[in-house]
């Protein structure tokens, strides 16, 4: 068998499309335009790059982006303090503030000092502890852009055995709190489970999100299954002194086995922008009380 390959470039230029529209009828019908402020602290290149990709993409659907760029050395009281001022403003909807932090600011802090209903990257504990008690949250980016590509996939995931390799706060333990909330069963491994090649191998659905470069073999796939690759790992490329990404899975094995898979680049990646631009317009749209229709 050769998997389907599961195209998150297209999927979530689609999502953008639509949230674009979404954002204009808002506009026509008088209503708010959304907008999201990023603060990043600091200079660290990757971060950067994040972050002008996640201005130019809000800019692009017709949102309102805010930059808010502190040095390397900024207080936590100060950054508490832009926190405090983003929180009450309201042409903000939604507030991410860009991680790793630097080592005098505790992130936990920063984070949970976010208003939860501007908490477009769900990372504040009233969000994660909504999303696991099936309230109305905001949740983390990378996890619902995988439920979007898995939902397009299979439709409804009912029913579904489906294990999540990683139990991070980030990825893995929202990604298995949604599967859940789409009736999935589900499994949670990690780096204690005994005998993970056997548990992978009872998954209807497998989403890899370890961080171990090509760590699961195409022998652990269930025929047929779709395999979600979380993972971005950057290893030595043929041309001495290159480097390229592969994910958390040995894609060329596990394509001959899967029914479909994300390739790395080009899977999940870009989902997580696309869902965070989605995640500011939920947010604009409760806090004006204006119903949020989901974007599939
Ligand atoms: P993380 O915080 O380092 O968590 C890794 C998880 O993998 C942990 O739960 C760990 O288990 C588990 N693990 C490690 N070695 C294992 C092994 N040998 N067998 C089974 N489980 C093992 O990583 P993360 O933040 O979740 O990120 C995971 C990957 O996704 C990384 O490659 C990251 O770059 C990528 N990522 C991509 C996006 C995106 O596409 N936008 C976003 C976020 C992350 P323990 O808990 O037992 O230590």
């Amino acid at each position: 068998m050769t998997a389907k390959l599961i195209d998150g470039n297209e999927v979530s230029a689609s999502l953008r499309t639509e949230l674009a529209s979404r954002i204009q009828m808002l506009k026509e019908d008088g209503g708010p335009t959304p907008g999201l402020a990023v603060v990043l602290v600091g200079a660290d290149p990757a971060s950067q790059v994040y972050v002008k990709s996640k201005h130019k993409r809000a800019t692009e659907i017709g949102m309102n982006s805010f930059e808010h760029f502190l040095p390397e050395d900024t207080a936590e009281a100060d950054l508490l303090d832009l926190v405090d001022r983003l929180n009450r403003d309201p042409d903000v909807n939604g507030i991410l503030v860009q991680l790793p932090l630097p080592k005098q600011i505790n992130a936990e802090r920063v984070l949970e000092r976010i208003d939860p209903a501007k908490d477009v990257d769900g990372f504040h504990p009233i969000n994660v502890g909504r999303l696991a008690t099936g309230g109305e949250a905001l949740v983390s980016c990378t996890p619902l852009g995988c439920l979007i590509l898995l939902k397009r996939e299979l439709g409804s995931l009912a029913g579904k055995r489906a294990v999540v390799v990683g139990r991070s706060n980030i990825v893995g333990k929202p990604m298995a709190q949604l599967l859940l909330r789409e009736s999935a069963t589900v499994v949670i491994a990690h780096s204690k489970t005994e005998n993970l090649p056997e548990e992978c191998r009872n998954a209807d659905i497998l989403v890899a999100a370890v961080g171990r470069p090509e760590m699961i073999k195409g022998d652990w796939i269930k025929p047929g299954a779709v395999v979600i690759d979380v993972g971005i790992n950057r290893v030595p490329a043929a041309e001495p002194g290159k480097t390229r990404l592969v994910g958390d899975v040995a894609f060329a094995e596990a394509v001959e086995v899967a029914g479909a898979i994300t390739p790395v680049p080009g899977g999940v990646g870009p989902m997580t922008i696309a869902v965070l631009l989605r995640n500011t317009l939920e947010a604009c749209c409760r806090q004006h009380g204006l119903q949020f229709h989901e974007v599939l």
